[in-house]
């Protein structure tokens, strides 16, 4: 099949997958707190996935301060909270609530890239809560590779087949908990030690009562113009937006071999 049409068909299949719509006692209130580095585009970011949310049904409290965190009436009422904070730091009184309301009320997280994957390096629970951390992305911006999708059961993933992006490939330190939906391989030379690794690129996890999704994609806003990356992401924020309301089970398997 020409690779123009297969795309195509891939696309509208991508599209044509339903996510989740809000319906009665569910999810409805979401925050949204962007800033940080601004190389990772956090505004135009904002712009791409605050209207998202909206038409998904979230009344979404945009917010550029990590201060935001630290209010009780927000949190108190919050079912989601998409985080997009690249470096920085973190108050003890910012991130305490964050965590306790993940840890303890089971809000959902979620996130993607540097905007999760990135933050606060010298906050090791907010990287326990996250799973995982970025180390390096060899070959910087611009490398071509296939994102392998390899859960095709779990609805974050199902029905999407693997894609291909041009963007930073994160080399990430991971959770072993972590349920992974999708890797990548390191084929290049760029820093040939890691060469043939399999990275996880996406995935689920639980923080106590709270589902946290991440994607390590989402370098800038344009990798989202590939279908399939746009569907896995919306549809991860949804899953993580509903862990108040659905039972979740035990995600945590190991993946090492026990003697
Ligand atoms: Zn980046």
């Amino acid at each position: 099949m020409p690779r123009l049409i297969r795309f195509a068909l891939i696309a509208t299949f991508a599209l044509a997958l339903p996510l989740t719509t809000l319906a009665g006692d569910g999810p409805s209130k979401a925050v949204f707190v962007y800033g940080g580095w601004d190389g990772h585009a956090p505004k135009r970011f904002r712009d791409l996935v605050v209207p998202w949310l909206e038409s998904e049904g979230f009344e979404v409290t945009v917010s550029d301060s990590l201060d935001i965190y630290a209010d009780a009436s927000v949190m108190a009422e919050v079912d989601l909270v998409v985080h997009l904070w690249t470096q920085g730091e973190i108050t003890k009184e910012q991130f305490e609530p964050l965590r306790n309301a993940v840890q303890e009320r089971g809000v959902g997280l979620a996130g993607w890239h540097g905007g999760l994957g990135d933050s606060f390096h010298r906050n090791q629970e907010f990287e326990y809560m996250v799973g995982g951390q970025w180390v390096r992305h060899p070959g910087n911006d611009g490398v071509r590779f296939t994102v392998n999708i390899i859960d095709h059961d779990d609805p974050i993933t199902a029905g999407l087949d693997d894609f291909e992006v041009e963007t930073e490939q994160y080399y990430m330190h991971v959770d072993p908990n972590n349920h992974v939906l999708a890797t990548t391989s390191f084929v290049t030379d760029f820093e040939p030690w890691v060469k043939g690794t399999t990275m996880p690129i996406s995935w689920t996890r639980m923080h106590g009562n709270g589902r946290v999704f991440y994607t390590a994609l989402g370098h800038q806003p344009e990798v989202f113009d590939v279908p399939e990356a746009f569907t896995m992401l919306k549809r991860g924020i949804l899953w993580a937006s509903r862990s108040k309301y659905e039972d979740t089970p035990d995600l945590v398997s190991p993946v090492y071999p026990v003697e």
